[in-house]
């Protein structure tokens, strides 16, 4: 059975891919809460992706590069630090995690590495202008190495969920909504008016193209950006 380790992997979409990767792999999920993670009943690491020193023990065949944070602010109110944690988790976070599985996919010439990007690698979005950055650099990262390892055996794709149904969206909603003055539901309805289909995403539905990018079907799909929009981006 394959083994495979999802970032993030205790909440919204992470758990999601992890729920329905478990249906044909070994499942570990990493995060930084340990209650969290032992909640989900899978196997877990604790650990912060943004730890430039991450060690991983264990060999996997599958990472899904999951964890992630945004802060919505105008450009001119984010400090360095929230550049810094937006780079560190959503860039660096995937860069130390790779690192640390690569070599044992190289060495058994099979691998799939999924990092779950956005339509904000996509496109822009305003007042959230560190995490498109991070989320473009994140697609940048997944080509290049596509590139780079494509004579290995290893893939390497992202996933570009539009607004999807997790606490990452009910905190934006919860901001927007006390920001502007307008209701839950107007702003849960705004976000979801970006989507032409009128919806937010269900974590599920990203789950399911993660699922296909780590099949052995998928050995020809490399370098791509999957969005899951609604065609918000088509
Ligand atoms: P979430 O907040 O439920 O999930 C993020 C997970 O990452 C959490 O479990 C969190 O604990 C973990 N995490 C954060 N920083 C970490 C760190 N330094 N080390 C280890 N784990 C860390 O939100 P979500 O919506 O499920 O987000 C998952 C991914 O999907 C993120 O990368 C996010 O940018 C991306 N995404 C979300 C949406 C959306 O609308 N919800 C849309 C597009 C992309």
């Amino acid at each position: 059975m394959r083994r495979a380790l999802i970032t993030g992997g205790g909440s919204g979409i992470g758990l999601a891919i992890a729920k329905r990767l478990s249906e044909t792999c070994d499942v570990t999920v990493l995060g930084r809460g340990k209650a969290r993670l032992d909640a989900t009943g899978f196997k877990t690491i604790v650990a912060d992706v943004a730890d430039p020193a991450l060690k991983i023990d264990g060999a996997f065949d599958i990472v899904v590069n999951n964890a992630g944070i945004v802060r919505s602010a105008p450009f001119h109110k984010l400090t360095e630090t929230d550049w810094a944690g937006m780079l560190n988790i959503n860039v660096m976070g995937t860069v130390h995690v790779t690192r640390a599985v690569l070599p044992v996919m190289r060495e058994r010439n099979w691998g799939r590495i999924v990092n779950i990007a956005s339509t904000a690698a996509l496109k822009g979005y305003a007042y959230v202008s560190a995490y498109v950055a991070s989320k473009h650099a994140l697609l940048g990262l997944t080509r290049a190495l596509a590139l780079e390892l494509v004579a290995t055996g290893v893939t390497v794709n992202a996933v570009c969920p539009g607004y999807t149904d997790t606490d990452i969206v009910r905190e934006a909603v919860a901001n927007i909504a006390a920001k502007t003055k307008r209701s839950e539901d107007e702003a849960r309805a705004e976000l979801a008016s970006t989507n032409p289909q009128r919806r937010l995403i269900a974590p599920a539905e990203v789950a399911a193209a993660v699922a296909y990018l780590v099949s052995d079907e998928a050995a020809a799909v490399t370098g791509q950006a999957i969005a899951i929009d609604g065609g918000e981006t088509a």
